[in-house]
């Protein structure tokens, strides 16, 4: 072959390592004939959909013959009044991630500089490189986000700063106080991208709410997700909330079909689904407290958690526990694409899931 259609990438591209995402329950059951696999490693609500939002969905597909609503006007007005936000701030997005990219291509040139955390969402330096931007990557402060060395990290070239709270693969937050003093200090030109995807499972008292910052604070951009408390991974709906102007430019450079008719109409559904919210909400903190007790017998540190998921260290090559997990039907994260060869992630399962992964890293650990 005579063309390097790798060289032909745009320079950042060429740096780029594909997303790792966790390994579907279909292929271990296809790789290892193993039936009753259990998958606790994208983060994914144990109990599934809302039903109301499933109803929905199914609903909207009679009209799948047709596009979808372009501007999502019945989803933004349900956001708009649930969040006490105008509607001109909102953007939809197929996933946050969506919003996450068209944050990155609206407003990154080649060379610009993006500022995240060590161990923060691997989303960020992929839509860093893809616009060939320059990642700069801070020292992380007990696996968080240290606040004050992220705006010192700030320089003339720095576009956009993602920050993730609470944080994926970490678990990790930040408060009030922390997240107002960098605020302060951050140059109106350069944009804040506050990335909320597990907000609505934070009980902390001095646990921000990004919306509440807008107002002071034009060069933020919230983003949430209907992926995780809500349940709608699959049918990838998220949004995001800034300055109407901010919000008129991602706009733009959106698709303009980017969510589809069955997530829209789910979408709103499962908005107004509170059992849904609170029972997950539930579950998820009765299986944090029960794999904080389960990880301790076994003698493991984790990383303490306000998500749904938590990150513990292995005390050595986290590699051969993950085998020995998957030999026995449990799916969990690797983290050595972070940094993290050490540890592993496990999204929070419904109490009989979370006893079985427990049994099975006692298993992989006696090893
Ligand atoms: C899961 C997750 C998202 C949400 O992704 P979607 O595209 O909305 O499914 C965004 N940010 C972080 C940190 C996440 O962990």
């Amino acid at each position: 072959m005579s063309c390097d259609y790798i060289q032909l990438a745009n320079t950042g591209v060429q740096r780029l390592k594909p997303y790792e995402p966790g390994k579907p329950i279909e292929e271990l059951q296809r790789e290892l004939g193993i039936h009753d696999v259990i998958k606790l490693a994208s983060n994914e609500n144990p109990l599934g959909p809302s039903h109301k939002a499933l109803d929905a969905a199914r609903r909207a597909l009679d009209q799948v013959h047709l596009y979808p609503d372009g501007a999502g006007f019945e989803l933004k007005a349900a956001l708009s009044e649930r969040l006490r936000v105008d509607a001109d701030r909102l953007v939809l997005g197929n996933g946050s991630n969506d919003v996450l990219e068209l944050v990155a291509r609206a407003y990154l040139q080649p060379g610009d500089e993006v500022v995240f955390s060590e161990y923060a969402f691997a989303v960020y330096p992929l839509v860093t490189l893809a616009c060939s931007a320059t990642p700069v990557r801070v020292e992380s402060h007990l696996y968080g986000h240290d606040l004050a060395a992220m705006a010192d990290a700030i320089t003339e070239r720095t576009r956009i700063v993602f920050l993730a709270n609470p944080n994926n693969p970490t678990g990790t937050w930040f408060n009030d106080h922390a997240l107002d003093a960098f605020l302060a200090r951050v140059p109106e030109e350069v944009l804040v991208v506050l990335d909320e995807a597990y907000f609505e499972y934070v009980e902390e008292s001095h646990y921000p709410d990004g919306l509440t910052r807008l107002r002071d604070h034009p060069n933020l951009v919230v983003t949430r997700t209907f992926s995780k408390i809500h349940g709608l991974a699959g049918l990838r709906v998220g949004y995001g909330v800034a300055d109407p102007q901010v919000a008129d430019v991602l706009n733009r450079v959106r698709q303009p079909f980017n969510v589809n008719i069955p997530a829209l109409a789910a979408a709103q559904a499962a908005l107004d689904d509170h059992d849904h919210i609170e029972n997950s909400k539930g579950e998820n903190a009765a299986g944090l407290a029960q794999l904080a007790e389960g990880l301790a017998e076994l003698n493991l540190e984790r990383i303490p958690s306000v998500a749904n998921f938590v990150t513990f260290d292995c005390g050595g090559d986290a590699l051969p526990v993950y085998e020995a997990l998957l030999r026995d039907g449990v799916i969990v994260r690797p983290l050595g694409g972070y940094g993290l060869p050490n540890h592993l992630r496990v999204t929070i399962g419904t109490a009989p899931e979370n006893e079985r992964f427990l049994k099975a890293l006692g298993r992989a650990m006696a090893r």
